[in-house]
Formats: C-alpha cells, sequence, structure tokens
C-alpha cells in the first residue's frame, strides 16, 4: 500500500487535486484552439476515457478568444496553457477558465506576474506553476552550470514562495525535465519541503511505445514514493492514449481502478489454445468498458488456476478449452470456440448485477 505524502487541496473547477483526493489524469488537446469544434470533440473523447482537467494551448489572441465557448461547452475543466505574454493571461482569465499554467522562466516581469495572480485569486483560478528545464531562470543557469535537479527544485521553491508571498496559495507545481533521474530526484527535493501539490510527468517523453515504458518508470517511482497528486503522461500520439496510459500506471500502483484489468500468460510451450487470439478478442471488445474488473486469461494449469482464482473472472485453460471461473470458483468447463463468447456473456451479468460498480473507481 503506497502511503501518499500529505499536500494540501487545490482546485480546479470542481475538481479536487491534493490533500485525499485521488491522483487526477490530465491530458493536454493538440488540436488548434481556435478551432473550437474540433477542441471541443478531442475534449469530449478524452473525457471518455476518464481524462478529469484537460488543458488546452493559448498562443495567440484568436486562441485565447476561443476560450469562453470551449469553456462553457467542456464536461472537465479547462486550463489555458500560457506562455510569454502576459496580455493572453489577462484575455485567458476573463474567458471562466478553470485554471491557467504559468511558467515564470518565460514571463520574467515579476510585476505581471503579481498581477496575474491577483486575477487569479479575485476569480477563484487555479494555476499550476510549470517550472521545465528548457525554460530555467538565466541566474540558475549561471549558478548550476546547466537545469540540474537541485537547480529545478530552486526554482520551483523559489516562485513557490513568490506566489505566497503575495497572497496566493491555489496553485501546484509541476517540475519537468524529459530526464528521468533528474525529474524524480527534482519533485522528491521540492516534495520534501513543502506540502503544495504537485503535478507529475515526463515532459517530452516520446512516441507511444517507448514514451509510455518512460513515463511508467518516471512517475511509476515518484508515485511510490507518495509523490504526485494529479498526473499526466506526455506522448507524440493521440491524447486519449496518454490518458489510457496513465490509468494502466495508477492501476498497476493501486492507486486509481478504471475499466478491466487483463492478466494473461506470456505463454509457453505448453500452451494448448490460441491464447493471444484470446486476449486480441476479449481485449477488443471490451475496449472502453469501464467496470473496473479483474480478467485473467491463462494459458496453462501451472498458474492459470490461481490467478483466475485471484481475479474477479478468468479462464484456466487447458487443451483446446477451459475452465471458466468467476468470484473465485470454477463454474464451467468451455471449448476454444466458445470461450471469448461466454466469458463475455458473464461479464455482462456482473455488470447487470451492479455489484461490481459503473465506471469504478478508487482513491
Ligand atoms: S501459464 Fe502455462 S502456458 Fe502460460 S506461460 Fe505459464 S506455464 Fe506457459
Amino acid at each position: 500500500m503506497i502511503k501518499r505524502r500529505k499536500t494540501r487541496p487545490v482546485y480546479v473547477g470542481n475538481v479536487k487535486i491534493g490533500d485525499d483526493a485521488p491522483v487526477v489524469v490530465q491530458s493536454m488537446t493538440d488540436t488548434k484552439t481556435h478551432n473550437i469544434e474540433e477542441t471541443l470533440s478531442q475534449i469530449n473523447r478524452l473525457h471518455e476515457a476518464g481524462c478529469e482537467i484537460v488543458r488546452v494551448a493559448a498562443p495567440t489572441e484568436k486562441d485565447a478568444k476561443a476560450l469562453p465557448e470551449i469553456v462553457k461547452n467542456s464536461p472537465i475543466p479547462v486550463i489555458a496553457d500560457i506562455h510569454f505574454s502576459p496580455r493572453i493571461a489577462f484575455l485567458a482569465l476573463e474567458s471562466g477558465i478553470h485554471g491557467i499554467r504559468l511558467n515564470p522562466g518565460n514571463i520574467s516581469d515579476e510585476g505581471k506576474i503579481k498581477e496575474i495572480l491577483q486575477e487569479c485569486k479575485k476569480k477563484n483560478i487555479a494555476v499550476r506553476l510549470g517550472i521545465n528545464s528548457g525554460s530555467l531562470e538565466e541566474r540558475l543557469l549561471e549558478k548550476y552550470g546547466y537545469p540540474t535537479a537541485e537547480a529545478l527544485a530552486e526554482s520551483a521553491l523559489y516562485w513557490s514562495e513568490f506566489f505566497e508571498k503575495v497572497g496566493f496559495t491555489n496553485f501546484k507545481v509541476s517540475i519537468k525535465g524529459s530526464d528521468v533521474l533528474q525529474n524524480i530526484q527534482a519533485n522528491k527535493i521540492f516534495a520534501e519541503k513543502t506540502d503544495i501539490p504537485l503535478h507529475i510527468g515526463i515532459t517530452e517523453a516520446g512516441p507511444s511505445g517507448k514514451g509510455s515504458i518512460k513515463s511508467a518508470v518516471g512517475i511509476g517511482i515518484l508515485l511510490y514514493m507518495g509523490i504526485g497528486d494529479t498526473v499526466r503522461v506526455s506522448l507524440t500520439a493521440d491524447p486519449v492514449e496518454e490518458v489510457k496510459v496513465a490509468y494502466q500506471i495508477l492501476q498497476s500502483l493501486g492507486l486509481r481502478r478504471r475499466g478491466i484489468e487483463i492478466i494473461s500468460c506470456p505463454t509457453c510451450g505448453r500452451i494448448e489454445v490460441n491464447l493471444p487470439e484470446v486476449v486480441k478478442k476479449v481485449e477488443e471488445k471490451l475496449e472502453g468498458e469501464t467496470l473496473p474488473i479483474k480478467v485473467a486469461i491463462m494459458g496453462c494449469v501451472v498458474n492459470a488456476i490461481g490467478e483466475a482464482r485471484e481475479a474477479d473472472i478468468g479462464l484456466a485453460c487447458g487443451n483446446r478449452s477451459a475452465l471458466l471461473f468467476k468470484e473465485g470458483q470454477p463454474i464451467k468447463r468451455v471449448s476454444e470456440d466458445e470461450m471469448v463468447d461466454q466469458l463475455l456473456k458473464e461479464i455482462k451479468k456482473m455488470k447487470e448485477s451492479g455489484k461490481y460498480g459503473g465506471a469504478g473507481d478508487k482513491g
């Protein structure tokens, strides 16, 4: 059981981050924000996949002007991503937005940052204070030579103190670098010194496959240390993929549960059914299913009986057939041809029973 770091609560719209809230899953749209229709369509897909807060880029005035319509129609709180321009930040603050992401490293005017924070306080808008290895302040680069973990943590601590000094506390911090070890270390240093909630992730992790592994290692280690109140997996892929990977990471650590968890063996020379085909079909048929249950599909009796019994439902395969287990008990023997259908039929009954919850989740 992971003991999570005690943090203070921050609210982005109606979503609580930190304190006793479950680790919140976020993503970011990759559409042009001024294309309202496409952006909202992607936000809806992200929401269906389980995304709880969405960030949209606001690089131009045209994008900032699209925000009111997007915020009004989004099913989840929206954060505007602001870089370089205080003017766009002020425009975003007029849009009904739930949060903004500010990177003080690229808005050098402290007076302007103070004004933005005062406006956020007035309008109850949350801020994500973003520290990135690519945009660290000049003075820290001079002090450390390059963006070390210590330099990133020092920047995050400096700006957190600045925010608090001007009376602003509804913020969380993200400290991101694309180097996994640097990222872990920087977050650890910061976490030991404050109770400010942390948004964690490995920035620019890469394409889907490699990026998911890198994210799982970096985010997973931090979560295991109890660090991380909200998470974004950054992939060069459809953002819906980011949400799925985030839930897989959280599910692996027992921090969240959403949808079916399939446990299947790697297969070996003992196998007597086409297990990869069975798993593929089950995965396809259950795509998008939110019932929070464990389904075991095991190739032979070596581990099958044990695994199938541990799961909510499972198949323990043998010679061209399988034993179908449910809630720890064998309920029937099914042939290879009918095993997928029979398994799905029983899962449908489980869903209809209402006993396992709907879009299940646990914090
Ligand atoms: S469960 Fe059986 S078939 Fe699957 S990998 Fe283990 S020994 Fe091989």
